[in-house]
């Protein structure tokens, strides 16, 4: 139906532009209710967002006028008749849903999910089609009817008002339209799919565990071999390929950190490789001092790759450019190998991320050798007892990062090492584990939109951190180090961000090499 120009400029004349959605990406994803349903109604006209603020009288005098029909999404509950030849508005007057409307899941359930995500195997629709299916199932749509969590749990729905598009099960609707041939690969697809963290928070609340973020890397897959990836992505992956770092800062700055320690030459082989990662050296050099100095205090054999040590391409596997993060993978398998290394450490989630899970399921490559974190790592030392710890009376939280969290299942680790240091309390934010709010950095969301990366962190702040009334936040991941950080700077939140590493060094007991900086 072609919409008369003049019924959306008199609506816009009672009710703020802001609450109008006339593009065909919002009208498809409201002409849904739950996710599993089949189309419930025929795409609307226009989407209107009200609240139970919002007087919608004049909106149905007008209808009435008209001869409009007005379907009210509160009331819906059979399907309205609605005849094809009038204009159709889907008035959205449901409650918002949002990322504070958790929903406690029955114990067995919750066992289930957490064993789901513990176990490497996790992910059990590894791709659209598996998704897609799994959606159209009737036992699904039972099951799903009630809830409809996804609807407004995301990291990213905030920013855009809420408007149910820009959510999980919004993203999901595209998907099916675009595979089902219902919609085209719009410039305004494009951004939703990348205005994604993939932070997985939506697949923690799933009742059904769908990984919804995997869905979305596989659609920017799609969206690359169309050639529609966003520029900003192709600038990082040229930066990577020829600097080994995504903003292009030259590799012999890669090593300003240590310098002044100990100048620029490694062994060539070594028990242990350090990985410091492009965040760490360039963004946190902080971290990557903390943890060398405990690899030195902890006398194992281990090297770095300094200047070549290139990045993991992270950035590349979750923008969908397969054949550049192909490429990138290849060369730090070579690179590992060389040094004969029978385990890498990183104090990088994304880097451990990218490795532990992203290179055998997205490229099929494998690292040559085990994995660790750097809060691995340091657990070990602490259990064998080679790290004794010295009091520190302080106050921390932890934020859990998704890339280490959701995504690879470590949570008491960091916990247990900042438990081990005498006199330390950990006092949890509302959010935790599992649940964790996510800082809105990964996915490339960072490099694609960082004001909405800044919002989900200023969000993490200012409802999980402040009321809490401490002053030091720790993480184990260097973007969100980063963006927590900034993000508390412009917005004058007094808030000390500290990698776990660094808590661990700055109480470490014989620190030869803590002095000498
Ligand atoms: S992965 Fe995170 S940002 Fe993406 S849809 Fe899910 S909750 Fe939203
Ligand atoms: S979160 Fe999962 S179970 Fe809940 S409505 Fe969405 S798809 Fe269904």
């Amino acid at each position: 139906m072609k919409l008369p120009n003049n019924v959306v400029t008199q609506i816009t004349q009672f009710l703020d532009k802001s609450l109008v959605l006339t593009d065909i990406e919002d009208r498809y994803a409201y002409s849904f209710e739950k996710i599993y349903e089949k189309k419930s109604y025929r795409i609307p006209d226009i989407v209107v967002r009200v609240d139970q603020f919002t007087n919608t009288s004049k909106l149905f005098n007008l209808a009435k006028d008209q001869d409009i029909t007005v379907i009210s999404r509160s009331t819906f509950d059979s399907r309205p008749i609605i005849e094809p030849s009038k204009i159709t508005i889907l008035l959205d007057d449901l409650k918002r849903p949002d990322m504070e409307r958790r929903i406690e899941k029955p114990d067995d359930l919750k066992k289930t999910l957490i064993k789901k995500m513990q176990s490497n195997a996790y992910s059990v629709y590894h791709n659209i089609a598996s998704v897609q299916q799994f959606m159209n199932l009737k036992e699904s749509l039972n099951k799903c009817l009630q809830r409809d969590v996804c609807g407004g749990y995301c990291t990213i729905t905030p920013s855009y008002q809420g408007i149910e598009t820009w959510s999980a099960k919004g993203r999901m609707l595209l998907i099916k339209g675009l595979m089902k041939g219902e919609l085209e690969y719009s410039k305004k697809i494009v951004d939703i799919m990348y205005t994604c963290s993939q932070c997985g928070n939506c697949f923690g609340e799933c009742f059904e565990q769908l990984d919804f973020h995997k869905a979305i890397t596989r659609i920017r897959q799609i969206i690359a071999e169309k050639k529609l990836t966003p520029k900003v992505f192709h600038t990082t992956a040229s930066n990577i390929i020829t600097s080994g770092d995504p903003a292009a800062i030259p590799a012999e700055k890669r090593l300003s950190w240590i310098e002044n320690i100990l100048g620029n030459s490694f062994p060539e082989k070594a028990d242990y490789v350090y990985w410091v990662g492009c965040m760490v050296s360039y963004r946190t050099p902080k971290t990557a001092i903390a943890f060398y100095n405990i690899l030195k205090n902890s006398r194992v054999s281990f090297t770095m790759l300094g200047r070549n040590e290139g990045c993991c391409g992270y950035v590349l596997l979750s923008s969908g450019l397969l054949d550049e993060a192909r490429k990138v993978a290849k060369k730090t398998v070579e690179k590992i190998e060389k040094t004969k290394a029978k385990s890498l450490i990183t104090p990088c989630a994304g880097c451990y991320y990218t490795f532990t899970k992203l290179f055998p399921e997205i490229v099929d490559i494998e690292l040559p050798c085990e994995v660790l974190h750097s809060t691995q790592f340091i657990e070990r030392e602490i259990k064998a007892n080679k790290l004794v710890l010295n009091s520190l009376q302080a106050k921390v939280t932890y934020h859990d990062p998704c890339s280490l969290g959701r995504h690879c299942n470590v949570y008491e680790t960091p916990r247990y090492i900042l438990d081990a240091v005498p006199n330390l309390t950990i006092t949890e934010m509302p959010f935790n584990q599992y649940q964790a709010r996510c800082c809105g950095g990964g996915g490339g969301l960072w490099n694609y939109n960082h004001q909405i990366s800044m919002d989900a962190a200023l969000k993490r702040l200012s409802d999980d951190f402040i009321p809490l009334d401490i002053n030091i936040l720790t993480t184990a991941c260097p973007l969100c180090q980063m963006n927590l950080r900034i993000t508390a700077r412009r917005n004058s939140i007094p808030v000390q961000v500290r990698d776990v590493t660094e808590i661990i060094e700055s109480v470490m007991n014989e620190n030869p090499y803590l002095n000498s900086r």
